[in-house]
């Protein structure tokens, strides 16, 4: 993601700011733009159009409102299609801890230009469902079927979360995590499985035969686990299950790796593989657009960073921030999703 700064000091300032932590202007994110302008009355002047806050401000959005749309909260609402009652002020606290993240993932579709209609405009495109299993007391299984993703908000509640990602074995489990993972099965749906398409066939010889009853393999993995040498061709053990796993998985890591690289590409970040290792070896600078790059160039540059931030995590007493290997198999399944995102880059993109 790109750095941000406030319209008024220059100060820097998160992606979530509701206000700037130095001047103390109040903030409103403009998403076509992608930067902020600053709030007086709750409208803010985007070049002589009055964008109004959203009307989920007091529970953290800090986007703007396009004033044709005629609507009350922003673009990143318009996805949302179940939510808790107004009623249940448990569950809307963690939909609002959700939404920073779902807003976060909205900026990174955009920005890599993938299409971006919801279910309001076209019958079977991108919906989300956020619900809690906590307090509505009916289990929320989180998943993806004909555009529509559910989640479930009590995976925001840090001690519910890490009890599952250490029952499942999993070293790594956020809810940005699971909103990549999801959005990638809503992608795939729709950009690689058009009946007789040659990508279809290049996935398939990829990723296996998504035909293979999910069923019976959702019980086999369950049951037996991932095969031993899952290590060989797999990023992780959950990939192993099913065809359509393996491409989610893939595309969550795809999103991680750009997003991580243009983060540190906007912040100014310089590796010196000289000082990583003992051997000689030119400065390298991550790029903020690897779309027309071949993908092993993506690879070099992010295992220089991932070395790096695993090294920093460690010596603030925390595990690996990649705790992830990406060997040739994996490899060339994220050179696939890299080619598919490339080419479904269309020049506009703005949220709905
Ligand atoms: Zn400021
Ligand atoms: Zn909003």
């Amino acid at each position: 993601m790109r750095s941000f700064g406030c319209p008024r000091c220059r100060a820097a300032v998160s992606f979530e700011a509701l206000t700037c932590p130095v001047c103390g202007a109040r903030l409103g994110y403009h998403p076509p733009d992608a930067q902020f302008y600053v709030v007086q009355d709750k409208v803010a002047d985007v070049g002589g159009i009055a964008w109004s806050e959203c009307g989920n401000r007091s529970w953290g959005c800090n986007w703007l409102v396009d004033p044709v749309t005629g609507r009350s909260t922003c673009a990143a609402a318009t996805f949302v299609r179940k939510r808790p009652e107004a009623s249940d002020p448990v569950g809307l606290d963690k939909l609002a801890d959700t939404m920073q993240w779902l807003r976060r993932l909205l900026y990174q579709l955009q920005h890599l230009g993938l299409p971006m209609q919801t279910y309001r405009q076209k019958d079977g495109a991108l919906a989300f469902d956020l619900l809690s299993s906590i307090t509505s007391g009916q289990p929320v299984t989180i998943g993806h079927a004909n555009g529509v993703i559910q989640i479930d908000l009590a995976e925001s509640l840090d001690d519910q979360r890490e009890r599952l990602r250490i029952r499942l074995g999993e070293p790594y489990r956020t809810m940005l995590g699971h909103l990549r993972h999801e959005v990638g099965h809503y992608y795939q749906s729709i950009l690689v499985e058009q009946p007789g398409g040659a990508r279809l066939e290049q996935c398939r010889d990829l990723f296996g035969d998504e035909r293979t009853s999910y069923s019976d393999e959702i019980a086999r993995h369950y049951k037996f686990g991932a095969p031993q040498d899952w290590r060989e061709s797999y990023i992780s053990e959950y990939a192993t299950m099913h065809p359509w796993e393996d491409f989610a998985e893939c595309f969550a890591h795809y999103l991680h790796i750009s997003d991580t690289m243009e983060t540190a590409a906007a912040s100014g970040m310089m590796l010196s593989t000289q000082r990583i290792n003992d051997y000689a070896g030119p400065a390298i600078s991550p790029r903020f657009d690897y779309s027309a790059e071949p993908f092993e160039t993506v690879l070099s540059d992010w295992d220089w960073l991932q070395t790096f931030f695993n090294r920093i995590n460690r010596s603030m007493g925390k595990k690996d921030l990649y705790p992830f290997e990406i060997n040739d198999v994996v490899a060339r399944k994220l050179a696939f999703i890299h080619q598919v995102v490339a080419s479904a880059q269309s020049p506009v993109q703005q949220p709905a």
